[in-house]
């Protein structure tokens, strides 16, 4: 009970309680996540496809190498971390703040868990076996995104620029701000559901993740990371991406 109470502690000092009760909401099952709450390891989570499940846009090797080193090593270094580092003694506002911006091992714990998070979102985001046919938003999230974007194809050119300008290694999101749909950027292994001093921005509301760090597509498309991005909206999963949304109404 007291590891359970301590992990929520650290996780809100992170601004990442949301990440935690949002996630555990059927909508995404990266409930693995919640495992070390019980006193249990960070545990990686099996993909929900086979690693060719993605061909030819995101190839084979590189989801092996994805899943198996990148992600696995936030995961691996996750639970080297003693359990001791969660439990930090905070006792107002003013005193995390100090932490977040001073404290090593919350940076630490912060780029882990981060990506932690984002990979496990990143992959329920990708659809298997991609079909010839136009890959596009079911009617609710599409209504939504032509509302904010005037077309899907502006949307489309929108966050792909977007994701394509993001200067280093980062993630593009499409998020739900109080019900206004953005598109926004956060660098390294931020993400919306962190602070705004932190990443720049939040939403507990992520309804899109793209991972745009080189080790997702370089093996494939070297520096060409407009190409994996057009390749990308062939892979998303809109069934999930529309499930997010609906639950962020
Ligand atoms: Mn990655």
């Amino acid at each position: 009970m007291n590891d359970r109470r301590d992990f929520f502690k650290k996780l809100g000092i992170l601004g990442l309680t949301s990440v935690v009760t949002k996630l555990n909401s059927q909508t995404i099952s990266v409930e693995n996540i919640l495992d070390k709450i019980s006193g249990n390891s960070f545990v990686l989570p099996q993909l929900p496809y086979a690693y060719n499940a993605l061909e030819p846009f995101i190839d084979e090797e590189t989801m092996r190498i994805h899943h198996l080193k990148h992600h696995k090593a936030y995961v691996d270094k996750l639970n080297s971390i003693s359990s001791t580092k969660f439990n930090f003694e905070i006792s107002d506002q003013a005193k995390c703040n100090e932490l977040k911006l001073s404290n090593a091992e919350s940076t630490i714990i912060k780029n882990n868990l981060g990506g932690h998070v984002n990979h496990s979102l990143f992959w329920e985001l990708l659809k298997p076996n991609p079909k010839a046919d136009i890959n596009q938003p079911n009617a609710k999230l599409l209504d939504a995104i032509t509302k904010q974007f005037g077309t899907y194809e502006s949307f489309k050119k929108q966050f792909s620029e977007t994701a394509t300008k993001h200067f280093g290694s980062g993630w593009c999101w499409l998020i739900n701000e109080r019900g206004i749909l953005k598109i926004v950027t956060t660098s390294n292994q931020d993400n919306p559901y962190m602070p705004k001093e932190i990443s720049g921005c939040h939403s507990t509301s992520i309804l899109l993740a793209l991972d745009v760090w080189e080790h997702a597509y370089y093996l494939k498309y070297q520096n060409k990371r407009v190409d994996y991005i057009t390749n990308w909206w062939n892979i998303v999963n809109w069934e999930k991406s529309e499930a997010l949304y609906l639950n962020s109404l």
